[in-house]
């Protein structure tokens, strides 16, 4: 997915409500929480992960599997490591067993990382550096921090002979940037080893402001899904000295301007709203103001607003489906007018929005009967899927942990790319998205960019929000 720095701008404020009253739970058995060392494990594992190259193609995550493998076994995991057809590629799972009587919880990190413009960067990407305070390397934040941050939380259980509930699976996945062997795969495979009562996955965010301080932690509960719409356009195939009215490529240039020009109509989900809310009471004039227009009820207010919030590229897809033309193929060589012309429009949409509804708007739209439209029967996730409920153990540990970590306000939210979540959602078992360390603008236009780096302060406060979050929902009740 590309990020880019411009929506953090906007979304700019300093406002944190101090730690909201949680409700009371009985009180889980466990050790104190762990006191900042002067080595840092998450990073020491972390800067381990960047060097096992993972690259995604090829995405060889069997060395993700062997390295971390003696480390889980030392530790009393039960460890596997599911083997693909493709030579190099494994899912791993360690699991540490509890008593039984609740469900497990399984937190997953994909392994493969995208490659690297290397000439771009000014550290080796695959050397782990420690430099002013961050661990730079792919997948710094994308996700072998994450990868890093679950891994100790759950290792730190072992560690501390906390008795469990439930079992804790940790999964480190392979093909969930590109490839055939992802967790469908895995799930097809192995379902049993993954099976759960909720996962904790990548997703939203923890955000901080110009300030240096988190400012809202977001959640995922869903993604948005992506569906290939391609359109055609035909015309007669001749020799180019003598053009026809009838010219495939202009077809399709009048249809594709047409779709520029339309903007798609607001779509804002339950979780959505409440993100908005989290914004409005977290941000400064003139965008709080937006933000709380965009939730009312005055149309031209809520218009107004659409426009202003829409400048940063990631709300505005956090609002509606958007439409992306990726992909056009026309013509074979430089005298013939081709007979046809294709172009390919990512679409990304909002959970409860239908393929098919988007292609009927597409025709209105291009106004044109000669050009064919259809969504690609290659889906690369399940559509519709329902967001994952906010009342479960899970979630409310995540969220309790988060805002004692932070003093930030939690809100659930849709995230706008895709996971591997899925795989989990389609089975009816919720899911919830974190990148589990404070980041800022800059940090987030590195993400699949260069010099990618995540805060070893960050990643040590995001291993005790993940450790404190698992203590809670699998610690044994006294
Ligand atoms: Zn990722």
């Amino acid at each position: 997915m590309t990020l880019r720095s411009r929506p953090l701008a906007v979304v700019a404020g300093l406002a944190v409500v101090g730690m909201l009253a949680t409700a009371a739970r009985s009180t889980p058995k466990h050790e104190p929480a762990p006191q900042q060392a002067a080595s840092n494990p998450t990073a020491d594992l972390l800067v381990e992960l960047i060097r096992a190259n993972t690259s995604n193609p090829p995405g060889n995550t069997g060395s993700v599997a062997s390295l971390l493998a003696p480390k889980f076994k030392a530790l009393g995991f039960e460890v596997d490591i599911v083997q693909t057809p493709d030579s190099g590629k494994a899912h791993f799972i360690a699991r540490l067993r509890g008593n039984g009587s609740k469900r497990p919880v399984l937190i997953a990190a994909h392994a493969d990382v995208v490659g690297v413009e290397r000439e771009k960067w000014t550290v080796d990407p695959f050397a782990g550096v420690m430099k002013d305070g961050y661990v730079f390397g792919r997948g710094a934040l994308d996700f072998k921090g994450g990868m890093a941050v679950f891994a100790r939380a759950a290792m730190m259980l072992a560690e501390r002979k906390v008795p469990l509930d439930r079992d804790v699976i940790f999964l480190a996945e392979a093909d969930e940037e590109s490839g055939p062997y992802s967790t469908t795969w895995l799930a097809s495979q192995a379902w049993q080893k993954i099976d759960c009562e909720f996962a904790l996955n990548e997703g939203g965010w923890i955000m901080k402001g110009p300030n240096g301080r988190v400012r809202y932690v977001s959640i995922s509960t869903a993604d948005k899904s992506a569906i290939p719409i391609i359109l055609t356009a035909k015309g007669t195939s001749t020799h180019a000295s003598m053009p026809r009215p009838d010219n495939a490529i202009f077809a399709l240039a009048r249809a594709l301007a047409k779709i520029s020009a339309y903007e798609t109509p607001l779509f804002l989900t339950p979780s959505t709203r409440k993100f908005f809310q989290t914004l409005a009471k977290t941000s400064q004039q003139p965008m709080s103001g937006y933000f709380a227009d965009l939730l009312g009820t005055d149309s031209a207010r809520v218009k107004r607003a659409d426009r202003e919030i829409s400048k940063d590229p990631l709300l505005h897809a956090l609002m509606r489906n958007t439409l992306a033309p990726v992909l056009m193929n026309a013509g074979f060589r430089g005298n013939v007018i081709p007979g046809s012309a294709e172009a390919t429009i990512n679409a990304r949409l909002i959970p409860g929005a239908k393929a098919e509804d988007v292609v009927r708007d597409l025709k209105r739209v291009i106004g044109d009967s000669t050009i064919d439209v259809r969504a690609s029967n290659t889906i690369p996730w399940p559509q519709g899927l329902a967001p994952s409920s906010e009342n479960t153990d899970l979630y409310r540990a995540l969220e309790t942990s988060a805002r004692q970590q932070f003093s930030a306000e939690v809100t659930p939210y849709l995230f706008q790319a895709g996971t591997d979540a899925p795989t989990w959602r389609s089975r009816g078992i919720p899911v919830y998205g974190i990148y589990p360390y404070p980041i800022d603008a800059e940090d987030l236009t590195r993400m699949h960019g260069n010099d990618e780096r995540v805060s070893i302060e960050g990643l040590q406060q995001g291993t005790e929000m993940i450790y404190k979050t698992l203590i809670d929902v699998a610690g044994k009740r006294e």
